[in-house]
Parts: structure tokens; sequence; C-alpha cells
């Protein structure tokens, strides 16, 4: 025969209690015994042994029909004594059997509420009140931000699209269906999705470095946090700099004329253009040291600008320009 459960004293509450008291109380006891709460194996298994009973005891008294037959039992039981069905209530129907089919069902609930509301009840009931899974943080991801040299110098925002994919609505993940391979997602469990983010850049980021964009990684799991995204920066080839360590190598191109008598130019940086002296007599090749102009130095600084010069003649002489350089090749003739 099975021992009785007092649903009352498991719950603490009184027989008359409300739905409401009944219901806080299971909270509270449900919170206080929760086996994810404990660490030690003989406190977690006594912990899992009370949080059976008392979701057995609400699943009771929070269901009008089931609370109603429990309360027919009367009051005048206590909790372990050995139970049969009382004669008097033939209008009830128990689940009577071999003792041996009720045991090692797995519901998990007691033989007293197997026998009380039967074994498919229990199974349900059982399958419902299972203790939530462990909430599992989502994993984090990574992805490519391509910045070119002037965003990452800068900073700022960006818009950006992110290929991911989401766990499919239809298979909820498990890439099955009833009839074979889930049709929706082909049995991958997942679907492509693009979601598009706003991007706050910090400025000076270097090749490689990362943002951290908490809570846009991969979903948890029941209720867990979602993962961080981490977008590495890739910084973009430009079409005037190349940057080597925290400096800066560009070019210009000045004319003959310039390269002989020195001028000022103007030359695009990552601030801007600035205006530079070219001293006269600049030889092709040579380079112009713009300090203070490169990179950002982690600790402080900056790097340095190099404007390599090459000459070149204007594409089109004029006559009189031509006739100008006979003369200096005539000048040049008497010299030698
Ligand atoms: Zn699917």
């Amino acid at each position: 025969m099975p021992a009785f459960q007092d649903y009352y004293q498991i719950l603490g509450v009184e027989r008359g209690a409300s739905d409401k008291e009944i219901k806080a109380a299971y909270r509270k006891l449900a919170r206080q015994y929760h086996p994810d709460l404990f660490t030690d194996p003989k406190e977690k298994q006594q912990a899992e042994e009370k949080f059976k009973q008392i979701n057995e005891a609400y699943e009771v008294l929070s269901d009008p029909e089931k609370r109603a037959k429990y309360d027919r039992l009367g009051a005048g039981w206590q909790a372990g004594q050995e139970w049969q069905p009382p004669p008097d209530m033939g209008d009830f129907f128990f689940y009577q059997g071999d003792p041996a089919d009720f045991t090692g069902f797995g519901s998990g609930f007691s033989d007293f509420f197997e026998m009380l509301f039967g074994r498919d009840a229990a199974f349900n009931a059982a399958r419902r009140t299972r203790r939530t899974p462990r909430a599992r943080r989502g994993r984090d991801m990574e992805s490519e931000l391509e910045l070119t040299l002037e965003e990452a110098y800068r900073g700022g925002s960006k818009t950006i699209q992110l290929n991911t994919s989401q766990p499919c609505p239809q298979c909820g993940g498990a890439g099955l269906s009833a009839a074979g391979l889930c049709p929706r997602c082909g049995g991958t469990g997942s679907l492509p999705q693009t979601r598009t983010l706003e991007v706050k850049i910090p400025p000076a980021l270097s090749e490689g470095s990362r943002i951290r964009l908490k809570g846009q990684g991969g979903e948890g799991a029941a209720g867990g946090a979602r993962g961080d995204l981490y977008l590495k920066v890739k910084l973009l080839p430009h079409p005037q700099f190349q940057l080597q360590g925290s400096d800066i190598h560009s070019t210009a191109t000045i004319t003959p004329d310039q390269a002989a008598l020195g001028d000022k130019i103007t030359v695009p940086t990552l601030d801007g253009p600035v205006a530079v002296s070219v001293p006269p007599g600049m030889r092709s090749g040579k380079k112009l040291r713009l300090k203070g102009k490169g990179w950002p130095i982690k600790g402080g600084g900056r790097g340095d600008q190099y404007v390599q010069i090459a000459i070149d003649l204007p594409a089109h002489l004029s006559e009189e320009e031509r006739e100008l350089y006979r003369q200096l090749a005539k000048l040049r003739l008497g010299r030698r």
C-alpha cells in the first residue's frame, strides 16, 4: 500500500488555504529547494527529493479537480501512513494494480499520487514540472569589421549588416520533423538571419583589435543570457596612405620647376590637407617627414607621416615652355 502524502503539510499551509496562499507557499519552497542551488552531492539529493514532493503537492493543490478529490479523503490521514482507497468513495476511480507497476515508472511522483490520479496524470505532471534545465549563456561570436583608415582613426558610429543564423522556428533547432528532416531548415536546425547593428567605434583602432558588443552573440538556452559579439577590425587598403607600424607613407608628385626652386604644396593627411614646404633642389624619391601626422601610438603620441617625392612633367608642355627647356639645355651644355 502506498504511503499517504500530506500535501498541505508539505507546502506548510492550512487545509483551507486559498489558491493565492498555496501558490505563494509553493514559490517560496521551490526557490528554497531548487536543486541547482546545492553543490554538495548529499545536500543536492535531499533537495531534489524535497523539490519533487513540493511539485507533487502543488500539482494536486493548484488543480481544483485534483484538490477536491484529495480533500474527499478527509483530514484523518497521517503523512506516511499506509493508505488504501476508502470504500465509501465508490464514485471515484482509483488506479489499483500490481504494486510493482507503480514503482520504477520514473514519473518522480509518489505511488500515492499515481494511485489517486493515475499514471498518465503522474507522467504528464512530471513532464510539466520537471525541473527546468540550467540556464546556459549563449556562445560568443566573432565577426570581421572592415574599416577605412579614416574610420578607424576617427572612430564614430557605423551601421553594419551581420549575417548570422537563428534556430529554426519550425523544428526548434532539432532539424527533425515527424516525417523526417525538417522541411523548413532542411535538417540543419538553423536559418540564416541578417541583422543590422549600429556599432560605436572608439578612435584609433588598430588592425586586429576587437570591439565587444555585449549580448549580441549567440542565443542562450533556458533563459540564459545571450553571448557577446566580438568585431575584429580589418583595415581596408587606402588609395593614398600606407600604414607601417605607427607611420604613414604617402607620395606627392611635383613638377621639375617646383623641385628646382622649391614650393609649398598641399599634402593629404589623416587630419585633412596640410601645406608642406618643398625645399629647393628636391630630388625624386626623397622623403619629407611630417612629424606627428602618423597613427596614434598606444600610451600617447603619434607616429610620423613620410611623403615620398616623385617628379613628373606636366601632361602638356606649351611651345613657350619647351623653348625655355631648350635654353636650360644650352646653359647646361655650356657648363660642361
Ligand atoms: Zn527546422
